[in-house]
């Protein structure tokens, strides 16, 4: 569905001529397909527990939170998770045993829709979990819920997308496309200091900038030049999932210290 949607979007207002079929892109579409397969089995599958685990521990009977009008559960909902991935995902590049795992999300050498998908089932089981355990706890309705996980969901493509999508003043609120491809950035950190290891929220751009990790350039088409990790990722599916285990990558951690602007 996201195909249908982004690549007559990259090609209508491309930020970069690519090809739609760029080097890593069949990586990718394995990612994809065993994301709507697989990993929409273990959603349901995660999905029914935590509801059982909540009618079981009696969270939601109180009907305090989902007793509120669903915009609000909606805008509660997207600061508690936009928080929560914030701080998972700044440990994903501080820990180098989690770095391992994330580092495949950075090793695309290019942006477009599709490298939103490319995520190590550890990095995206973990992140799941301690975003979605705290929320599901906290009882909001189902209708929120949902909006959240299709609205949000969709910036998560836009977001790395090969598109100069405008976003005007709104850029310095919400997380842009701009925002997240300097979170990809694998410019020099000589000509570009303070670049790297910046912008990790999902959605909103208020955690970065309260907690001193944002690189938002006053100029809005301003883009890093190159994207990627120094090191050398396997290139291929299967060496991707095996790539953080194997024991050669378990000590780097000098890449992945992030520093405070
Ligand atoms: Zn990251
Ligand atoms: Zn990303």
């Amino acid at each position: 569905m996201f195909a249908l949607v982004f690549v007559p979007l990259e090609r209508w207002i491309a930020l970069r001529q690519q090809p739609v079929f760029r080097p890593g892109w069949s990586t990718d579409v394995i990612y994809y397909v065993a994301g709507c397969f697989v990993g929409k089995f273990t959603d349901a599958i995660s999905f029914g527990a935590m509801l059982r685990i909540r009618k079981l521990s009696g969270l939601d009977s109180s009907g305090v939170v989902a007793g509120q009008p669903a915009w609000i559960q909606f805008l509660e909902l997207v600061i508690v998770a936009d928080f929560l991935a914030y701080v998972f995902h700044r440990a994903l590049h501080q820990y180098g045993w989690l770095w391992r795992f994330h580092r495949v999300h950075h090793s695309s050498r290019r942006m477009d829709w599709l490298a939103n998908v490319r995520l190590h089932p550890i990095d995206k089981i973990l992140g799941d979990c301690f975003q979605f355990i705290p929320i599901f706890c906290l009882g909001f309705a189902s209708a929120p819920l949902l909006a959240y996980t299709i609205i949000l969901g969709f910036q998560g493509f836009l977001n790395h997308s090969n598109t100069r999508i405008s976003f005007g003043f709104l850029r310095w609120i919400i997380a842009s496309p701009q925002f997240h491809h300097w979170h990809h950035c694998d410019n020099p950190p000589q000509a570009y200091p303070g670049a790297y290891h910046k912008n990790f929220a999902p959605h909103l751009v208020i955690f970065d900038r309260l907690f001193g990790t944002i690189h938002l350039p006053a100029d809005e088409r301003s883009m890093p030049e190159r994207y990627g990790v120094p090191e050398s990722v396997p290139t291929g599916f299967w060496g991707q999932l095996m790539y953080p285990f194997r024991s050669s990558n378990w000590a780097s951690r000098v890449s992945c210290q992030v520093e405070r602007s």
